[in-house]
């Protein structure tokens, strides 16, 4: 198959002022699109990975054969990352989550803001590039961050929850204050999407 660049679910503007205009422009159109490109390279080079879906590309990396892995898991890892990452955020959403996720996750941290207070720390701690997670393991509830483009489906673990904290997911905007931009992030956080993507890790 080839991996195609999915539309976002909204305008560019769509969440600003939070999320600025330019910086989905470019994260979606620039860098996403140069995952997009650069996985399919890569099944080029090992034709056998033409029948994988994203998922299995991320969940069944280590049977990637060794000359294509590292582009696999960089590009493969980053397609399936941004395409989460633009559904789980939405205009006119942030909030508290309610009904089952948010019982579950009032449950797992203690309350609300001190999941907040995790998940954020667990972005600004993050050295370098890469992603917080809140993620579902046996149906165990967890804050993990992970390097470069990895993901929680490549540890065997179901993402309900992740935040971009690549300098190009904020940059433009927040410049080196990547604890402004999580502060913002959460204004737009589409905790409907979160919802089912919890009932469908159970
Ligand atoms: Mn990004």
């Amino acid at each position: 198959m080839t991996h195609v660049l999915p539309a976002l679910p909204y305008a560019a503007e769509a969440l600003e002022p939070h999320i600025d205009a330019q910086t989905m422009q470019i994260h979606h159109g620039k860098h996403h699109q140069a995952y997009v490109t650069n996985l399919n390279a890569a099944i080029e080079k090992a034709p056998e990975l033409a029948t994988w879906s994203l998922d299995d590309l991320n969940r069944r990396l280590s049977e990637v054969p060794d000359a294509v892995r590292t582009a696999v898991r960089n590009n493969g890892g980053g397609h399936w990352n941004h395409s989460l990452f633009w559904r789980l955020m939405a205009p006119h959403a942030g909030g508290e989550p309610t009904g089952a996720i948010g019982a579950a996750i009032a449950s797992s941290f203690g309350a609300f803001g001190s999941f907040k207070e995790q998940l954020q720390a667990a972005g600004v701690g993050r050295f370098g590039s890469g992603w917080a997670w809140l993620v579902s393991d046996g149906g165990k509830l967890s804050i993990i961050s992970t390097p470069n483009q990895d993901n929680p489906l490549m540890e065997g673990k179901h993402a309900i929850l992740g935040v971009d904290v690549w300098e190009h997911a904020y940059y433009l905007k927040y410049q080196n204050r990547r604890a402004d931009y999580l502060a913002a992030w959460w204004n737009v956080v589409n905790w409907t999407e979160v919802a089912k993507l919890y009932d469908a890790a159970k």
